[in-house]
């Protein structure tokens, strides 16, 4: 199912009596999610990602703006129309009721020409039981159960209706690390499976990054850059975007372009064509840099930290904003760390220029 957000916008009134400002929560998002597709929508706590979802779901109005699923208006539907399934950080599970009672009640309060039959009822509570490998455990308690676990449950729960569309707020975050990635997977696999139309929130840019076909950037209800996952960590439209994508977290330096020149304090590190002369934020992606005896940079060298097929060099430079200066390289490459400085040369399409005071990335021609 296609869902479609249209100048979708929720603001909340003011909290606090004496004062007026109100919240916008979210503003303006006009945003096609495709069929079939899984979408992270990704940002800091409080940028609008739970507020969206309860638009899409109906659990809020929206101040303005429509909701589409395909061509069907759905802004004014009560939640239990819109054929969602919901799944919350908290599973959420009835504590006194068995894994199988669970995953039944969304069936079991279906009226009219969706009422199903006993045998109906249970063959879906089986199958989505199955889909999320808890077939096992049908009639344990949800106190009986690890938290991945019961997070299946309440995704087996989400999923028995054969929902339209999917929406997931911040599914993993009471799991632990492995959980989380293994949980991650399995969602991926299901929807996969399943082909349901899926909005996975989160404010965790690696878990988006690794399951969505698309991710939808936000800060403070504002949406900042919609695209593949891949497409937005090597083209970032603004140092918001830039320092929000990747882990290593981007390497960010104060430089001036002068005659389309790139310097970082007294080192031309870089050609930057077309740029005018102006002082700029400067973001290098840590896989960036090549150690070059010759390079431009010159870095006064902290530590190594060799992790497998990868060395993280920990340098500091005098433009860097962030008191140190990471970048990954080759372990093969062995630096001796008896020596004070490392030098490096630059990858130009893994270093991106930023206006100093809108923040917005300013292009150049890599060649
Ligand atoms: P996220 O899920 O990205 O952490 P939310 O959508 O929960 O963010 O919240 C977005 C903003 O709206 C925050 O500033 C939050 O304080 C505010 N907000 C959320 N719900 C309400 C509410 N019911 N009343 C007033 N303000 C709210
Ligand atoms: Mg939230």
């Amino acid at each position: 199912m296609r869902v479609v957000l249209q100048n979708l916008t929720k603001i909340f009134p003011s909290r606090n009596k004496k004062s007026n400002e109100e919240v916008v929560a979210v503003n303006d998002f006009t945003f096609e999610i495709p069929d079939g597709k899984l979408i992270g929508l990704l940002g800091p706590s409080g940028c609008g990602k739970s507020t969206t979802l309860y638009m899409i779901s109906g659990l809020q109005k929206p101040t303005s703006g429509q909701i589409l699923f395909g061509d069907e208006d759905v802004t004014d539907l009560p939640t239990e129309a819109r054929g969602i399934g919901l799944v919350f950080q908290n599973y959420a599970l009835y504590p006194h009721m068995t894994v199988k009672q669970n995953i039944l009640f969304p069936l079991q309060n279906l009226k009219g020409a969706d009422k199903l039959s006993k045998e109906e009822m249970m063959e879906r509570a089986y199958n989505a039981a199955k889909l999320v490998q808890i077939e096992d455990l049908l009639d344990r308690k949800p106190s009986e159960m690890s938290g991945g676990q019961q997070q299946r449950v309440a995704i087996a729960r989400a999923l028995v209706k054969m929902p339209r569309v999917l929406l997931l707020d911040e599914p993993l975050s009471n799991l632990d690390a492995r959980l989380r990635l293994q949980t991650r997977e399995e969602i991926r696999r299901i929807q996969r499976e399943t082909g349901i139309t899926t909005i996975f929130v989160t404010h965790d840019q690696e878990e988006a990054m690794s399951i969505s076909d698309m991710i939808v950037v936000m800060k403070l209800g504002v949406v900042q850059q919609i695209g593949a996952p891949q497409d937005v960590y090597d083209d970032p439209a603004n140092l918001f975007v830039a320092k929000f994508l990747g882990t290593p977290p981007i390497n960010v330096f104060e430089g001036t372009v002068r005659g389309e020149k790139l310097y970082l304090a007294e080192d031309c590190v870089m050609n930057v064509p077309g740029v005018a002369d102006q002082d700029v934020f400067v973001g290098i992606r840590p896989e960036g840099f090549e150690v070059n005896p010759n390079g431009a940079m010159r870095c006064s060298l902290n530590n190594v930290e060799v992790m497998g097929r990868d060395a993280s060099v920990v340098s500091e430079h005098p433009a860097s904003v962030n008191p140190v200066v990471r970048s990954i390289i080759d372990s093969d490459i062995r630096l001796d760390l008896s020596n004070k400085n490392v030098s490096f040369s630059l990858k130009a399409h893994k270093v991106f220029l930023f206006n100093k005071d809108t923040e917005e990335r300013i292009r150049f021609e890599v060649r």
